[in-house]
């Protein structure tokens, strides 16, 4: 199916849209929520599966629109029961999308750009640059498709846009994918389900954290000076921590609300017990939890990661300052499918 045939693709409209242009097709607007429930809640591929839909307005709809689907060209799998799935774009760019078994149920990580320009010096994505951003479309079929390959009883219940990219430089089109995310009418998870984690775009971050009832936001951190961080993540010269940690204070959050910090930590680059000390003083005042990852080794990346007792030592400060401290268990590194690892080839 070509890019460029004319037809408008149906899952890069939002729920609105979608009425508004069944509605120009000349039916009635309930059609569109016949359509959605095809596309999402059912996973539709073509028009013909669309049985409740007469044959007329089926031919209408595979004359002007189209409905796009990702297969994924390589499936990697982990020892540990991690998958990474690696879909190649209709212009033939490659993402990937990792998806994390829990205790009872499935995370699915999304990718929201091909590339990422941020450029943080441990994440693998970010050294080839920024290519292009992902179509709402293109977000939205990672989730369709990786869903499609689950078996009855595995349950993907929760997303996080952790992947390649960096999502708040999408802003818009990752709005309206999560739109269709979170829809009663679209894919139906759950606003506490989704996390939006990002490298500290300041506006767009108090923009998503304004929405009330919205996604939770996780805050890429990994330093606690600004000469730490912006050595680390350039990001930082544009919005410095204090600036972004007072952002972080201002906005209200809900109740029982938290703002997730995470911090990868690097062997001899930020993993004191004083590194440790700074970042509690760093994150006073703020619903704060931190998620503490040990450093993914990646060819050709200059770090290393700590030991296992200074990872322990470094949550054992944040703990004793009364900080909530997870040490998220990196899962997938043996294909490079860890944070900070996509975006390359699978050893
Ligand atoms: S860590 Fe995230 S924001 Fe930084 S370069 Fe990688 S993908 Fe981009």
């Amino acid at each position: 199916m070509s890019e460029t045939d004319g037809r408008v693709s149906l899952k890069d409209f939002s729920l609105k849209d979608l009425e508004t242009f069944i509605v120009s097709l000349g039916e009635k607007s309930f059609r569109a929520i016949q359509v959605a429930r095809w596309l999402y809640g059912k996973g539709a591929r073509s028009f013909e599966e669309m049985t409740n839909l007469s044959r007329g307005f089926r031919r209408k709809l595979e004359e002007s629109a189209r409905i796009t689907w990702l297969e994924p060209a390589e499936i990697h799998s982990s020892e540990d029961g991690t998958k990474k799935y690696r879909f190649i774009l209709p212009d033939g760019e490659a993402i990937e999308s990792v998806l994390l078994p829990e205790r009872d149920h499935f995370t699915l990580c999304l990718s929201s750009q091909v590339g990422c320009a941020l450029g943080c010096r441990f994440c693998l994505t970010g050294k080839g640059g920024w290519i292009r951003d992902l179509k709402p479309s293109e977000i939205i079929d990672q989730v369709i498709s990786v869903r499609a390959g689950l078996s009855a009883g595995q349950k993907l219940t929760n997303l996080v846009l952790m992947g390649m990219g960096e999502p708040l430089q999408n802003f818009e089109n990752v709005l309206q994918a999560l739109e269709i995310l979170r829809a009663p009418l679209g894919l139906q998870f759950s606003n506490r389900r989704i996390t939006v984690s990002t490298a500290g775009i300041i506006p767009e971050m108090v923009d998503l954290l304004s929405r009330r009832n919205f996604v939770k936001l996780a805050i890429s951190l990994n330093a606690a000076t600004d000469e730490q961080r912006s050595k680390l993540m350039p990001v930082n010269k544009k919005y410095p921590l204090k600036d972004l940690l007072s952002a972080c204070r201002k906005i209200p959050l809900p109740n029982r609300e938290r703002i997730t910090f995470e911090y990868v930590l690097i062997h001899g680059v930020n993993d004191s017990q004083e590194d440790a000390l700074r970042l509690t003083r760093l994150l006073k005042g703020i619903r704060a939890k931190v998620n503490l990852i040990a450093f993914n080794e990646h060819p050709g990346s200059p770090f290393r990661r700590p030991a296992d007792e200074t990872v322990q030592k470094f949550r054992e400060v944040l703990r004793a300052k009364g900080f909530t401290a997870m040490l998220r268990q990196s899962k997938g590194s043996d294909i490079l499918a860890a944070c900070g690892q996509l975006g390359g080839h699978a050893k």
